[in-house]
């Protein structure tokens, strides 16, 4: 008895001891590695410089950062860029105005399309820019079907345009095209590649789901809108959707 308790004790000493050994041992690793990870890694990792907002004017039509909403038209109304002719597929029934964007715009629609192509998707240039007068027309034709409330909402007045800047591209796809320039064209192969890749050329969706309050058009899976690729990048690494919001800009729910 004496002797089988004594061994039951030591048994219960050498648990407790091996305990201690291996809660020091975990606990070590934490508490003296950790400040010299820190110490050692943070002059390696170089400080990730500060996005500059302002960079490029917001204001400015010529700009590569113009924004125009409701809220803020275009200055002169009348503005129009010098254009040409990307060479990617054009919708067969184009406009001479549409087929035109901004040449910046076109370099990167012609990466863009080149990138999709390689995928196996084919993208097509549905509407590029839209002159002041030819955007009178358009947004009168929408006003006589619609009534003025449901056309501000799908099309812009003249002036307030972002086809205008030369800086918008409506795509389409060859999969579905009752679906080009409708809101099922997001379902789409071609629809869903941009979604997914656009922002590595420099363009972003202008006109996202849910934000019709703040862009002030309903989701436009189509429109797309040349920034540059650091803005589009930017805005994708600290999940902003809108130019609105990334600028802390007011909402562009509507017209004054
Ligand atoms: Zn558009």
């Amino acid at each position: 008895m004496k002797r089988r308790s004594l061994v039951i004790i030591v048994v219960i000493l050498l648990a407790l001891t091996a305990g201690a050994v291996a809660y020091y041992k975990e606990d070590t690793p934490e508490t003296t590695n950790k400040p010299a990870n820190q110490t050692t890694s943070k002059p390696s990792t170089p400080q990730q410089p500060a996005f500059d907002k302002k960079q490029f004017s917001l204001e400015n039509p010529d700009s590569l950062w113009i924004i125009a909403n409701k809220q803020r038209p275009l200055n002169p109304k009348n503005y129009a860029p010098t254009l040409v002719i990307p060479a990617m597929r054009l919708r067969s029934n184009i406009t001479t105005d549409e087929r035109q964007v901004r040449q910046v715009t076109a370099d990167a629609l012609e990466k863009l399309s080149t990138a999709a192509e390689a995928d196996g998707i084919t993208l097509t240039l549905e509407s590029g820019y839209r002159s002041y007068n030819f955007q009178v027309n358009l947004y009168d034709h929408y006003v006589s079907v619609q009534g003025k409330a449901v056309a501000d909402t799908q099309s812009a007045r003249p002036g307030y345009s972002e086809h205008q800047t030369g800086l918008a591209a409506d795509l389409g796809g060859v999969t579905k095209p009752a679906c080009n320039v409708e809101d099922c064209f997001k379902d789409t192969p071609e629809g869903e590649w941009i979604v997914a890749n656009a922002y590595k050329y420099g363009f972003i969706i202008r006109y996202p789901e849910g934000k019709q309050a703040v862009t002030g058009y309903i989701y436009e899976p189509w429109h797309l809108r040349y920034v540059g690729t650091d803005l589009a990048q930017e805005m994708r690494r600290v999940n902003v959707s809108t130019l609105e919001e990334f600028f802390g800009l007011g909402p562009a729910g509507d017209y004054n």
